[in-house]
């Protein structure tokens, strides 16, 4: 007999119907179940622009689960407000016993799930959170004397030697015992992004487990070249873009461990090292829930960040005069979307070269980035800062022209992005500054006025920086 008569499913940055534990163990200890997600007002009164790409790809997920539940009969409970008074609220009306979600990493999102779980105790009714995001959470990967680690490769080795296919096996949902339709539309609000009070937005990529199935199938047939073509922004195979999936959970990380386990190629095996890192960050996150606020060397708490608002919009907005960079950015506000080495290349920039916070180009990536993530954004921009865990040595220093050279050495990537520098050779195209005025007149280029002249020489900055790290 099952523990439970009635349980419910909260689904969160899981939004899919296969491979998912909080929905499988709700099943097997459940009589009936019903499947609820909440619009949390909390985080949506935060979002100032109405046509932010997100909603319409948790919206477009969302509309995918919503009909695979009405074609068995049921469908999904839609709420607008804040979890910790709807989840409870919802749990009596409907006469629920248990709470079933997938575990969640962030510190808003801890308090709050505490919240929902000391309110639903004292309605004596239960709740779980199950390991879900991750193959394993910060304490299952420590070092020998039981601390976290502070440096990537000695944890993914220890990741790798403790994960079995076990760790990675389906956690299968049957998508049985629904609790039919009829005994829930009264619960529901409709699935629309306007009463929600946001627009649907046309995103390059789609919302939804099919999608992200495509894509992760797609990829994986040419996942041995990973290694030699993932720094390539040209290349549009090049990667997965499976990250905004991964953040929404519309593809399950154990799932592609378990596409690409035994494979020894080393395209694989870096690919695989990218998931890791993903863990590595949700596992500093949450070891260390204040690095949203402070730096992880936190003698770097104390640097004043010289650089300028003006300088700051000039990034923002692509108009620095470093092609890559300002490609980079240009790509970025029209998609929602960066290459992994553009962004390690503009948030160097933004923090050696503009001398501005870390923090200023880390909130404008997450007010913006389709794929953000709390671990990994503010990962990787310490990392790129010089101020993190494992971070970057501040005296390395990414130069944009050699990076550009290096990374885009047709230009594809840059004239895609700059059709003002179209026409430019390719000997001038990732530094035109180093050309003569007359030589660009001869491509229809007036620094200043077609496009901007350097706003400050890296040379002269690198220097600046490393001053500004060293005091
Ligand atoms: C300054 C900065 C900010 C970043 N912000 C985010 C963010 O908000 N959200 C995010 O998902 N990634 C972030 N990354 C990591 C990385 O750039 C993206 O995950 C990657 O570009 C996504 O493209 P992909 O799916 O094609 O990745 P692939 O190369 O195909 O990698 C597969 C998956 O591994 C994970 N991954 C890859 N690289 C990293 C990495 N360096 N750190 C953590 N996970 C990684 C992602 O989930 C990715 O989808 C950031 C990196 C930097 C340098």
């Amino acid at each position: 007999m099952n523990p439970f008569k009635r349980s419910l499913v909260w689904i969160r940055r899981d939004l899919r119907t296969h491979d998912h534990r909080a929905w499988s163990v709700a099943e097997q200890e459940s009589e009936e179940t019903a499947v609820v997600f909440v619009f949390d007002s909390n985080i949506l009164k935060k979002i100032s622009n109405n046509e932010d790409r997100r909603l319409t790809f948790i919206y477009e997920s969302l509309v995918e689960i919503d009909s695979q539940l009405r074609a068995k009969g049921s469908q999904l409970i839609v709420l607008h407000g804040d979890p910790t008074q709807e989840i409870p609220q919802l749990a009596q009306r409907l006469n629920i016993d248990a709470v079933f979600t997938n575990r969640d990493y962030e510190p808003y999102a801890k308090k709050r799930d505490a919240h929902v779980e000391e309110t639903l105790k004292k309605a004596a009714k239960k709740f779980f959170s199950l390991k879900d995001q991750v193959i394993f959470e910060a304490d299952e990967v420590k070092n020998l004397s039981g601390d976290y680690f502070k440096v990537f490769t000695p944890y993914s080795k220890t990741w790798r030697a403790k994960v079995t296919k076990q760790n990675v096996e389906e956690a299968r949902v049957r998508l049985k015992n629904l609790i039919p339709a009829k005994n829930l539309q009264e619960f529901s609000q409709k699935l629309e992004l306007e009463s929600v009070g946001f627009k649907e937005t046309k995103n390059w990529i789609k919302g939804g487990c099919k999608n992200a199935h495509k894509l992760a199938q797609d990829f994986l047939k040419s996942v041995k070249n990973y290694k030699d073509e993932r720094d390539f922004p040209a290349l549009t195979q090049g990667t997965s873009h499976l990250s905004t999936h991964l953040r929404f959970g519309t593809i399950n990380v154990r799932e592609l461990f378990r596409e690409t386990w035994g494979l020894q190629n080393a395209g694989a095996l870096t690919w695989q090292n990218e998931l890791i890192w993903r863990e590595f960050y949700q596992m500093l996150l949450s070891a260390y829930p204040s690095l949203p606020e402070n730096c992880f060397q936190e003698k770097c708490n104390s640097i004043k960040w010289p650089g300028t608002q003006k300088d700051f919009k000039a990034w923002c907005e692509g108009q620095t005069g470093y092609p890559i960079v300002d490609a980079a950015m240009r790509h970025f506000n029209k998609t929602g979307w960066m290459h992994n080495r553009l962004r390690m290349i503009v948030a160097s920039f933004l923090t050696k070269d503009l001398l501005c916070s870390w923090k200023w180009g880390e909130k404008y990536f997450a007010n913006h980035l389709l794929d953000f993530d709390l671990a990994s954004n503010n990962g990787g921009w310490q990392w790129a800062a010089s101020v993190g865990c494992d971070a970057q040595p501040y005296f390395r220093i990414f130069n944009p022209v050699l990076q550009s050279e290096r990374f885009d050495p047709e230009g594809v990537f840059l004239k895609a992005e700059l059709p003002e520098l179209k026409k430019l050779s390719l000997k001038y195209l990732h530094a035109p500054w180093t050309a003569t005025p007359l030589e660009l007149s001869a491509y229809g280029i007036e620094l200043g006025k077609t496009y901007p002249h350097p706003i400050v020489i890296h040379a002269e900055q690198k220097d600046k920086a490393i001053k500004l790290f060293k005091s």
